[in-house]
């Protein structure tokens, strides 16, 4: 017996491998941990003696055991909420007006900026405790609520903490160009200038996040805006991400793929020529249901061109007080099925395997295989299909997250 080799048993294990059968479902099987890896996985029946001697034997009662999930797309750092305006809107109000009226994304710049850092770490962290609630292990956490120096970097510490306190794992990713900040209205070309020459280098210094991101859109800021950030992003070693093609088709997604970024976010107004641009560059689709439903939008993202071109397929919450303010992923799960036409098991694909490699984690975690983390989620269910099935029922028994944290 030891506290750090576990062998779990009697139980069903969806390991997501592709090329498998569907789920990658191994029936009546059993998985062993040791030191926060996995070790083994495979039918019950073959566990090896020495895995089982040597480890606390932990019956599942026939419950499905799942990768951790993994939310790759959040905004959950910031202030106040944005009910005012969500009001306004379902009574008519135009985006125009609730900007004028003082609402929209500078809004929450406003009280996130007003916010102490441990305001900020509770109220994450919170969010995060209802993510792991259905089984999340693993959430990326964007900054960009700050847009100065100062509260952008507090709003990176901020995830980090909250993500020990939450007892979930945290990859953080500098949203530099989100929005314009009012104090920059008058000077585009000068806050890029000064998030590329100024704040990245310093965030490079500080080690605070794991990849940069920007809103590439109509109203947001230009692809040329984002191909002067990405530079100087690259030269950094940063990764990249982008919020493209949401609401237009800008030529976003091209953009991210020509960066090699890691994925390509919302994409609802992608072309054939974009999709295949991120099919050569290995960028991963993340479909944002919770901001289509929100936004009650009408236009879907190409499916079937992604599932056509190869285009790995992730989800994500994009769990923000503006246009997504979703704090379960089952409900982004059922979205996904049920607004874009995805099958169940591509949609727990998205939430675990796929999710893992748009964060460029994929040999870390995302399925169930030996040698990656041993970040588990069990199911109180008979099959995996009822993941995006139900809607608002608490379906996860417990979660296993391997010792250590991610480097
Ligand atoms: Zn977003």
């Amino acid at each position: 017996m030891s506290e750090t080799n576990f062998v779990l048993t009697d139980c069903h294990v969806a390991t997501m491998l592709p090329g498998c059968d569907a789920y990658g479902a191994i029936v009546d099987g059993a998985i062993a941990i040791r030191e926060g890896r996995i070790a083994w996985t495979g039918p019950g029946a073959d566990l090896p003696t020495r895995l089982r001697d040597e480890a606390t034997v932990l019956r599942l009662d026939g419950r499905w055991i799942t990768p951790a999930l993994i939310d790759p797309h959040t905004h959950l750092v910031f202030a106040g909420t944005r009910t005012r305006e969500f009001e306004a809107r379902r009574k008519g109000a135009s985006y125009a007006e609730i900007a004028a009226a003082g609402g929209g994304i500078l809004s929450t710049v406003r009280a996130t900026r007003d916010a102490s850092e441990d305001e900020l770490v509770a109220l994450a962290a919170a969010r995060l405790e209802l993510l792991a609630r259905d089984g999340a292990g693993l959430v990326e956490i964007k900054s960009g609520y700050g847009l100065d120096q100062e509260t952008e970097f507090k709003m990176l510490r901020a995830a980090r903490s909250a993500g020990v306190k939450a007892n979930v794992r945290v990859r953080t990713t500098y949203l530099g160009l989100h929005a314009l900040p009012e104090e920059w209205r008058d000077d585009r070309s000068g806050y890029v200038t000064t998030v590329c020459e100024d704040v990245l280098p310093a965030l490079a210094a500080a080690r605070l996040a794991d990849s940069v991101d920007a809103f590439c859109e109509a109203g947001a800021f230009t692809p040329d805006e984002v191909a002067r950030f990405f530079d100087a992003a690259r030269r950094l070693g940063f990764k990249t991400k982008l919020h493209a093609d949401q609401l237009s088709d800008g030529g976003g997604a091209a953009l991210a793929a020509r960066y090699g970024a890691l994925s390509a976010d919302h994409i609802e107004y992608t072309s054939e020529a974009g999709v295949a641009a991120m099919a050569a560059a290995g960028t991963v689709a993340v479909l944002l249901p919770g901001a289509y439903y929100t936004l009650r939008e009408t236009q879907c993202p190409p499916v079937a061109a992604l599932r056509a071109a190869s285009v790995p397929i992730a989800l994500a919450s994009d769990l923000n007080p503006g246009t997504s303010p979703i704090t379960s992923l089952l409900t982004i799960l059922n979205m996904g099925v049920t607004l874009f036409g995805l099958s169940p098991e591509e949609a727990l694909a998205g939430l675990t395997r796929e999710a893992a490699r748009a964060l460029g984690m994929q040999t870390e975690t995302g399925t169930l295989e030996a040698g990656k983390r041993a970040d588990i989620a069990v199911w109180d269910i008979d099959h995996p299909a009822e993941l995006s099935y139900w809607l608002g029922r608490r379906l996860c028994h417990r979660r296993f997250l391997g010792d250590g944290p991610y480097q």
